[in-house]
């Protein structure tokens, strides 16, 4: 079973795919930290891709699809989480997936306001070691240690693309961009969308049900 999370920024995809990932055996495919894995290797691309993060932007389609070509040849499940982000993502991943004789079985659109997710980006805070993430801003995700995971100790850090100037570019970006995504999977009769607003476990639980897990 593949699945994609479509959502602007801040709407809990990576939270949402924690959940499915505890739950069952699923792959966590995600382009952002694919992409922060690579920065941190200071190599010559470093600089730029980390240029385009902070200012907001799309990476180059060349770059996403590579990542990803070489994370999906194994026969297993994932969850594309920040993938595809534009038209030719999409249908370049159908065809890859296409080639595996695979297919993407769920859409989850995971809808956000937009004064909603400026809160969540601009008070995200995330551990250091193993992912957790908490807000500053919002009192029940605060962490119980300021400064400290509840998890599993480490120190929180903030991504430094979490300021407002990047957030609302990325959200401009993520309209401009992602939004005709939502058309192509509707069409094709398999997005599911949901309101990011709600618990996290309510939302847990309907996405359980639509994809047909306990
Ligand atoms: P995320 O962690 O999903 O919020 O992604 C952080 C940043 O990485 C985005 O704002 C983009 O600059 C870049 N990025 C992540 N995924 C993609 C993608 N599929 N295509 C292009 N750029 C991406």
């Amino acid at each position: 079973m593949n699945l994609i999370f479509i959502a602007p920024p801040a709407a809990g995809k990576g939270t949402q795919s924690e959940l499915l990932c505890n739950n069952r055996n699923f792959y966590h495919l995600s382009t952002g930290d694919l992409l922060r894995e690579a920065i941190s290797k200071n190599d010559e691309n470093s600089i730029k891709l980390n240029q385009i993060i902070e200012q907001g932007k799309l990476v180059g389609d060349d770059i996403i699809l590579d990542l990803i070509s070489k994370e999906i040849g194994k026969d297993r499940d994932y969850i594309f989480d920040g993938f595809p982000r534009n038209l030719k993502q999409a249908i370049s991943l159908d065809q890859l997936l296409v080639s595996l004789n695979r297919k993407v079985d769920y859409v989850i659109y995971l809808k956000v306001d937009k004064f909603l997710a400026q809160k969540r980006i601009l008070g995200r805070l995330s551990c250091s070691n193993c992912g957790s993430v908490y807000n500053s801003q919002i009192e029940e995700s605060n962490p119980k240690i300021e400064g400290i995971c509840d998890d599993c100790g480490a120190s929180l850090i903030k991504r430094t693309d979490d300021n407002e100037e990047t957030f609302n570019n990325r959200f401009d970006t993520y309209m401009k961009e992602t939004e005709p995504v939502i058309n192509y999977y509707k069409d094709l009769n398999i997005l599911y969308e949901l309101d990011s607003s709600l618990d996290k476990y309510i939302i847990f639980d309907e996405i359980k049900k639509i994809i047909g897990v306990k």
